[in-house]
């Protein structure tokens, strides 16, 4: 089972990249991003619960989030067979340290991160060109500044936690979208 974490800033591609994977791989994705957009469209209490800290910019509690990734899962044992693309979870040391031990229970391990390195005011462009052809509501400038301090202080030390373990793949973000795609296979080819 081939299981990758896809990190990066919030606007490094993330979303496209997977896509790409997905489909050469066979790989099930798991936007926890897309997840809670669903439950917002949906009007469900997860969504209701989630927008509160999407609009602001800051991420939902651990133990929700994790929760929500658990059930994910067990829902979709059948798609997962050939492994997961993990996009937006972990963004925590918690997160990471769960979706360890979850995958453990379930006999499998995370194969490899692919960090997609972008400088941050390209960034910053991207997501608010997103915000204005999409009209996504966390894409604006002023949630931009707060979700980019939450990477800094949250999420960005994930990078080398992963280090640590020898699973972190540093990708150049930048450019064209097929060559970031043909570095990302050329690691995973490798894997
Ligand atoms: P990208 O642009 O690369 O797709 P992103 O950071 O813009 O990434 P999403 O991954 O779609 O966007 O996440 C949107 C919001 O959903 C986050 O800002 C956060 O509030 C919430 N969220 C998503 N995943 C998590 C998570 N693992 N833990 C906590 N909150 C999360
Ligand atoms: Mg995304």
């Amino acid at each position: 089972m081939l299981n990758i974490v896809i990190f990066g800033a919030p606007g490094s591609g993330k979303g496209t990249q997977s896509e790409r994977i997905i489909e050469r791989y066979k790989l099930m994705h798991i936007s926890t991003g897309d997840v809670l957009r669903d439950n917002i469209r949906r009007g469900t209490q997860l969504g209701q619960t989630a927008k509160q800290y999407i609009d602001k910019g800051q991420l939902i509690p651990d133990q929700l989030m994790i929760g929500i990734l658990a059930d994910v899962l067990d829902q979709n044992r059948q798609a997962a067979e050939h492994g997961v693309i993990f996009d937006g979870f972990p963004r925590t040391i918690p997160q990471a340290e769960a979706l360890e031990t979850m995958l453990a229970e379930r006999g499998t391990a995370v194969s490899a991160v692919i960090g997609l390195e972008v400088p941050e005011q390209e960034l910053i462009e991207r997501i608010l060109l997103r915000g204005k052809q999409t009209g996504r509501s966390d894409d604006n400038l002023e949630t931009v500044q707060s979700r980019l301090q939450v990477y800094h202080n949250q999420t960005s030390p994930l990078r080398e936690f992963y280090v640590g373990k020898g699973l972190y793949h540093p990708i150049n973000g930048t450019g064209d979208i097929d060559e970031i795609f043909a570095s990302i296979a050329n690691v995973i080819d490798k894997l």
